[in-house]
């Protein structure tokens, strides 16, 4: 039985039930595949599992999609007892924010960077719900998604300079057959919209092709941009090449290929992890 508590005093009571070692999988709704890896990877690494759902509408910019963000209470809670999740917190707006907040966390420069440069405050506003979320729920592990890889990258920079005391894990990223990631904002697509979003992981594949075969960063990017920039209906926002913790340039080895593009009014992200030759 998945116990629901939408009021401070309902998690408050909910969680005090929950004795043992306690994962937190954080959220904003229409939830699917990719949602439930987090979950069963937080399965695997504590006793409870404590899903939150909120879209938190300080993450999103004046003209995003915050009204029009897909919401499904029912069908969110079905997958959730479907895979054991013993406490769904799904507070309202009011009780996130009794009142606005006076305090937010800062994400520092690498907040400012790729999503933080297309959606100022993004990061601060992410960071600030993560923050509440794991002071109301006191999880022992959080669980990520590398779909979100610079949310990751500043969540795990939270934890560790904030001293949160909570582990955070990472979820490799969940895709349809066809290779798109799956995403709450695919059920804006069209068929046609969704079938030329395919531009956005056939661009990682051809760039970590030109990676594995010794390619420079500049090559790496280029090939990434060359499939985006000919999609019909896909406006590249950015593709970058970082280094994964810092996003700063990538120094050689592990470094993480980022791509946003826009197909008609909806904004996608994706990435992939590549190796970059030193020097
Ligand atoms: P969201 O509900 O979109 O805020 O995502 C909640 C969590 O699920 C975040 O940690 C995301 O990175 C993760 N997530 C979303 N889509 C995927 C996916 N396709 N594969 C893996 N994790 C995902």
């Amino acid at each position: 039985m998945t116990t629901v508590a939408h009021s401070r005093d309902e998690l408050g009571r909910a969680r005090q039930a929950l004795t043992g070692k306690t994962a937190l999988v954080p959220t904003m709704g229409a939830l699917h595949n990719g949602h439930r890896e987090l979950i069963r990877q937080a399965k695997n690494l504590a006793d409870d599992v404590v899903v939150s759902i909120f879209v938190n509408p300080l993450q999103f910019g004046p003209n995003e999609d915050l009204a029009r963000y897909p919401r499904d209470f029912d069908a969110d809670l079905e997958m959730c007892e479907a895979e054991g999740v013993a406490l769904v917190f799904a507070p309202s707006e009011k009780t996130m924010y009794e009142r606005e907040p006076a305090i937010r966390v800062c994400a520092g420069p690498i907040g400012q960077r790729l999503e933080g440069a297309s959606r100022p405050g993004h990061f601060d506003g992410v960071l600030t719900v993560v923050a509440k979320l794991f002071n109301l729920t006191r999880p022992d592990v959080a669980v990520f998604g590398q779909k979100d890889a610079q949310q990751l990258a500043l969540v795990k920079h939270l934890a560790r300079d904030l001293d949160l005391g909570v582990r955070i894990e990472a979820a490799a990223i969940v895709r349809d057959d066809d290779g798109l990631a799956l995403s709450s904002r695919n059920k804006y697509l069209s068929p046609d919209e969704r079938q030329a979003a395919l531009a956005l992981p056939a661009a990682l594949e051809a760039a970590a092709e030109v990676a594995d075969n010794g390619g420079a960063p500049a090559e790496v990017v280029a090939a990434a941009f060359g499939i985006l920039d000919s999609a019909d209906g896909v406006v590249s926002d950015y593709v970058a090449l970082v280094d994964p913790d810092t996003f700063e340039d990538p120094s050689g080895g592990a470094a993480l290929l980022a791509v946003a593009a826009r197909v008609g009014n909806t904004r996608l992200i994706d990435n992939v992890v590549v190796t970059i030759q030193k020097g």
